[in-house]
């Protein structure tokens, strides 16, 4: 009896072989680095149809979509039990482009040296796609049926903003995931802290984006006879007067939490201040200025403004009638578009410049309190690491899911340091070869780990 037990219940765990399901699941990992998708011009369809082809081998349903002639989508499920609504492993299948020149090794080859593969895509997203359908595989072959559907789903276009993929899908294929209640995008991961230790940052609340372009208009003429304020000196007032408007600083809940939970690995002096982010900000000058001065900490407390494309003139001796900026404009949580406009029209305190809405889309979050988010901390306390909130200062296409009513967190369950972290979308891209398989079993143990409903 007692063995049938075993056979039958979720000892089935045991059968899995996870260094095996890692040694394989690198060699998928550096077969699917080869397929190039750099975006501009993405051509996902081909990564779409090597992952239907992996999925297609172990007698998993799928189907590959095309939101435009090369623009591939790729879709996988595994049944459950339907004790439960679906769980959604969402990736990308494009990545950004890689100056070969630039690299130690080629960036569409998957090269392993010393303990790490290369590549571009090694993390974002190729790498978590593969951990992702890996895990899938293992649950297949290990013949159990969990509680609930497994949905696998790659889109194409999001590193341009998923107009093609993911924006595309919730558009026209929604009725593809059923009635899902989780999505597992990009957007948060194991780091090694400077202890030695390990938290699992989960990508709960995005940043919304709000690019503006601002277009100055004024007499066009001969550069040899300047005449009166032109278009572009007025655009240079206005956007040096954008540059230095005052940015005030709010801590909104899920930053407190982050940095609470954080606070007991700071040296001592810095402990109080972590666990009170907020009072620490507005009374301690000191800290204040040390804080604001590390961009990575400033971005999760102000809306921030970078100001990237210019256009003017295209002749030294020409005086353009029009000249215009762009501003990379990232509001917190909890700010509204309309509000931040004001702020920006009276700092630049001249009618004559036009702010045009590039980009915006509304604030992104998703509770933790979630059975998803209980799993994956049961996982990492199966560990001794620990799990924080964490709010993203980019964003991603974890947006379109969520304004669908979807609880969807950015989360790959793989540790990495911030040597490995700042190589994605820069040269040398990699990921430590022993976390692809360790990527494995914790999403396996996570997915198990759902409580049913
Ligand atoms: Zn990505």
């Amino acid at each position: 009896m007692g063995l049938l037990l075993l056979v039958a219940g979720p000892a089935a765990a045991a059968e899995l072989n996870f260094d095996a399901l890692g040694a394989e699941a690198t060699q998928m990992l550096r077969r699917y680095i080869r397929v190039d998708t750099s975006n501009p011009p993405g051509n996902e369809i081909a990564a779409a149809r090597y992952l239907a082809g992996v999925f297609g081998a172990e007698g998993i349903e799928h189907r590959v979509l095309e939101s435009e002639p090369g623009r591939g989508t790729v879709i996988a499920w595994l049944p459950g039990r339907g004790n439960g609504r679906p769980v959604v492993l969402l990736n990308h299948l494009d990545t950004v482009s890689a100056d070969a020149s630039a690299w130690r090794f080629p960036p569409f080859e998957g090269v392993v040296d010393d303990g790490f593969l290369y590549g571009r895509g090694a993390i974002d997203c190729k790498g978590m796609a593969v951990v992702e359908a890996m895990a899938m595989i293992a649950i297949k072959r290990s013949g159990e049926t969990l509680d609930r559907d497994l949905i696998f789903l790659g889109t194409a276009d999001e590193e341009v903003g998923g107009a093609l993929g993911a924006g595309w899908f919730v558009e026209n294929h929604l009725d593809l995931l059923g009635n899902a209640e989780y999505v597992l995008n990009e957007g948060g991961h194991g780091r090694v802290l400077a202890d030695g230790t390990v938290v699992y940052e989960v990508g709960a609340v995005e940043k919304t984006p709000y690019w503006l372009r601002l277009t100055a208009t004024g007499e066009p003429g001969h550069g040899s006879t300047p005449r009166g304020l032109s278009s572009v000196a007025r655009l240079v007032r206005a956007l040096e007067r954008v540059r230095t408007m005052p940015r005030p600083i709010r801590v909104t809940p899920e930053v407190a939490l982050y940095y609470q939970a954080l606070a007991a690995r700071q040296p001592e002096p810095l402990q109080a201040k972590y666990r009170n982010l907020a009072d620490a900000l507005e009374q301690d000058e000191e800290f204040r200025r040390q804080f604001l001065s590390r961009p990575e900490d400033a971005a999760l407390v102000q809306s921030t403004i970078s100001i990237t494309v210019l256009e003017g003139s295209d002749k030294t001796n020409v005086v353009p009638g029009v000249a215009s900026a762009d501003l990379d404009c990232r509001l917190l949580p909890g700010e509204e578009p309309a509000d931040f406009r004001a702020r920006l029209e009276q700092a630049i305190g001249d009618d004559g410049i036009e702010i045009e809405v590039l980009l915006n889309f509304p604030p992104s979050s998703s509770t933790i309190d979630s059975d998803l988010y209980a799993s994956i901390v049961r996982m990492a306390e199966s560990e001794g690491a620990s799990v924080v909130p964490n709010v993203l200062r980019g964003f991603t296409d974890s947006h379109f899911f969520r304004t669908r009513g979807m609880t969807v967190y950015g989360f790959v369950p793989i540790v990495l340091t911030d040597e490995d972290t700042k190589r994605m979308h820069g040269i040398d891209e990699r990921v430590p070869v022993a976390e692809i398989g360790a990527g494995v079993e914790r999403l396996v143990s996570i997915l198990r780990g759902i409580a049913a409903k």
